[in-house]
């Protein structure tokens, strides 16, 4: 879906043509964790709102919802919509807020913050368990690290987490190639990788003009490559003995 939900009719075409694609989730920010504190006409989320949008689009196209929370006080607003709740790279040992996603009674998506190792990880993982929820899927956007592809350029995927971690844990996990290269140049190939490297999942931003997205318009995928990538996804993940 959408980094940030922009308006219900964004979010409505979005959610239709990634379902046609093949699609199972919906994702979409109605709170967004920002690096800049400045907020705009053109980098803004919606809030309650942007739930609201959610709603309607879950009831007409009947994909389930991923939305992310950043705040503690919002927990039982979110959870009332979200089919699944996504805590973000930068509130992965934001324990306050992982004890009572503990208690919310959905399903967690728990992205890994771009400094820590699996230990850390795991351990927030355990918070939720601990908590009173067991269903965690985890997932890798990934970390700091120096290179130089592009000025841009602030993280790297670590595709070797993924059988790293199913050596300590049975719990699903998934890539967001998205955020992880934060460009979509680099998207199609991560994407390819993380699911020949035994992925669970991929979370892609997807947008009908990507470069006029409101947030993170430079990672964002056109429909027509997030097609040509489903298609592709399909025929490695037959190979590594898995079905899209
Ligand atoms: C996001 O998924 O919208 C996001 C901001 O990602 P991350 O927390 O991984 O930076
Ligand atoms: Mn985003």
């Amino acid at each position: 879906g959408p980094c940030t939900i922009e308006n219900l009719d964004q979010l409505r075409d979005i959610a239709s043509h990634v379902k046609d694609s093949g699609a199972v989730l919906l994702r979409g920010g109605a709170y967004k964790p920002m690096t800049f504190p400045y907020r705009s006409k053109t980098a803004f989320e919606l809030g309650e709102e942007g739930l609201a949008f959610m709603r309607r689009v879950r009831d007409e196209t009947g994909l389930p919802l991923v939305t992310e929370v950043v705040d503690v006080r919002l927990v039982d607003q979110v959870a009332e919509t979200a089919d699944m709740i996504q805590v973000g790279a930068r509130n992965m040992q934001n324990f306050p807020l992982l004890e009572e996603l503990g208690r919310c009674g959905k399903p967690v998506l728990l992205k890994r913050h771009f400094g820590c190792g699996i230990r850390d990880w795991l351990g927030a993982a355990e918070y939720l368990y601990h908590h009173g929820n067991d269903q965690v899927v985890l997932c890798e956007r990934g970390i700091s690290a120096a290179h130089t592809h592009e000025p841009t350029a602030r993280f790297i995927v670590d595709i070797q987490v993924i059988p790293a971690v199913r050596s300590y844990s049975h719990l699903p996990i998934v890539i967001d190639p998205s955020h992880a290269t934060f460009n979509r140049k680099f998207v199609p190939s991560i994407s390819r990788a993380a699911i020949a490297a035994g992925a669970d999942g991929l979370i892609l931003e997807v947008h009908p003009t990507p470069e006029k997205a409101a947030v993170d318009p430079l990672q964002a995928l056109s429909y027509e490559v997030f097609d040509g990538l489903m298609g592709d996804l399909r025929g490695i993940a037959r190979v590594v003995g898995k079905t899209l």
